[in-house]
């Protein structure tokens, strides 16, 4: 093959100056550019290249601010380079980075019990991504079901929920009920079923002896901030201790204090079997991910039956104890709870025409629009008035940002939106 670029130009640079120097020296334009030419067209991002972050604050090249409400799709809970989780990066990195789990490494020792005891269970399989977690759960639900509960092989069943959003691996998108994330993904795993979000009789009637798990996530944050009503995370746990059956929660997004709680499910103290974390367990800087549970369904997998290279590295593991430590230390629970009704109360005080409703818990908010709103009108509004959103699901807007966000930060952003929202066209 031909080299992409003559040996003189991009490497020589990059050795001359470094990348950071070559970066910074592109424009927003060139940017934008590079991107399209270059990078499959899997994503349409916003019209903006971020070039810096600090806390909920990113810039464009241009030096125009904005107040970040995507937050990396709350990946971001600790807000950009977060100074504890920034220090321990910079203090790893002189002595170790990655070995693979060829080798015990006591930064992953200490990942490993650290995780464990926050997320209150047994055992960590460490992973990289939330897809990936997921797909660990699914993995360690079948083989529980085959050598412990006595599925005949191949049978085993995992229900699921419509509207669900647990990543984009091909088994995973199988099981999705948007069409746009699965049309010509064909053809899928088998041995999952969907049922309503929201409806344990569904459950109850789904459940037959061959079904391994059910896997939900307790709020569908992707699917448009869908809040189930009181009591359904409980009913889900009874209907699983009487059946055998797995409990399942994907705490990708929900986890880790974003809806004022460590997790989601602590609402109605329906404790899973097995849970998949990531996204703000990786501290806003590197993917860091997860499936936890209890010790009888975790110790199915012997070695060889599953693995990932990167999963479960000194670096990861650092960044993830720091990134942890600091969700205690600060209270992100808390913060997440207090902010959050902040946020939502206000964005419901605009007592917009163009708003229908606004749905939280805590900092996982969604403000869904009327039919009648343009949203791509809209969402070009809030970047003209430095607030970055995107819509989810159901013509909802997501606000997920930084957990550190500061209150007259939250108040700047209920201001921009209502500037946003009155000065879309009419009704
Ligand atoms: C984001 C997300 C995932 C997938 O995480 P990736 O890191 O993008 O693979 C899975 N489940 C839920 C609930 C998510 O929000």
């Amino acid at each position: 093959m031909k080299p992409a670029t003559p040996p003189s130009t991009l490497w020589e640079a990059i050795a001359r100056s470094g990348v950071g120097a070559l970066t910074r020296e592109l424009s927003d334009a060139e940017a934008v550019q590079m991107t399209e030419r270059y990078g499959a067209h899997n994503y349409k991002p916003l019209p903006v290249n971020i070039v810096r972050g600090d806390g909920a604050v990113a810039w464009d090249g241009a030096g125009k601010q904005y107040l970040d409400c995507v937050g990396a799709y709350s990946a971001m809970a600790h807000g950009h380079l977060s100074e504890r989780v920034v220090e321990a990066v910079k203090d790893q990195v002189d002595r170790l980075s990655l070995t693979s789990r060829a080798f015990y490494t006591s930064e992953v020792a200490l990942f490993l019990k650290g995780l464990a005891e926050y997320c209150g269970t047994d055992m960590v399989c460490p992973m990289n991504t939330g897809a990936e977690a997921v797909e660990t759960c699914i993995k360690l639900a079948r083989k529980w079901a085959y050598t412990v509960k006595g599925v005949p092989e191949n049978q085993a069943e995992i229900i699921v929920c419509d509207g669900n959003f647990h990543g984009r691996t091909t088994t995973i998108v199988g099981f999705s009920s948007e069409p746009g994330y699965k049309e010509h993904f064909g053809p899928f795993t088998p041995g999952f079923k969907s049922i309503p979000f929201g409806d344990a009789d569904a459950l109850r009637r789904a459940v037959t002896p061959n079904t391994a798990a059910f896997l939900a996530e307790p709020i569908q944050a992707e699917g448009g901030i869908i809040i189930p009503d009181d009591g359904y995370l409980q009913e889900i746990r009874s209907i699983c201790n009487n059946s055998n059956v797995l409990l399942i929660w994907d705490e990708v997004q929900t986890g880790f204090c974003r809806t004022g709680r460590r997790f989601a499910w602590q609402y109605e103290d329906a404790e899973p079997d097995l849970m998949a974390v990531g996204k703000p367990l990786g501290g806003g800087v590197m993917p860091v991910s997860a499936a936890v549970g209890r010790r009888e369904v975790v110790e199915v997998f012997k070695p060889g039956d599953h693995g990932s290279t990167f999963g479960g590295n000194p670096l990861g593991s650092v960044v993830a104890l720091t990134a942890l430590a600091e969700m205690e230390i600060e209270d992100f629970a808390g913060r997440a709870s207090r902010l959050g009704d902040r946020l939502a109360k206000g964005l419901l005080d605009l007592d917009s025409p163009h708003v229908r409703e606004v749905r939280h818990r805590g900092l996982l908010i969604g403000m869904e629009v009327m039919e009648h709103v343009d949203s791509y009108e809209l969402s070009h509004q809030l970047l003209h008035h430095g607030v970055l959103t995107k819509e989810t699901r159901h013509r909802t807007f997501r606000f997920t940002p930084p957990i550190v966000i500061a209150e007259d930060q939250i108040d700047e952003v209920i201001h921009r939106v209502g500037a946003s929202l009155a000065s879309l066209t009419p009704a």
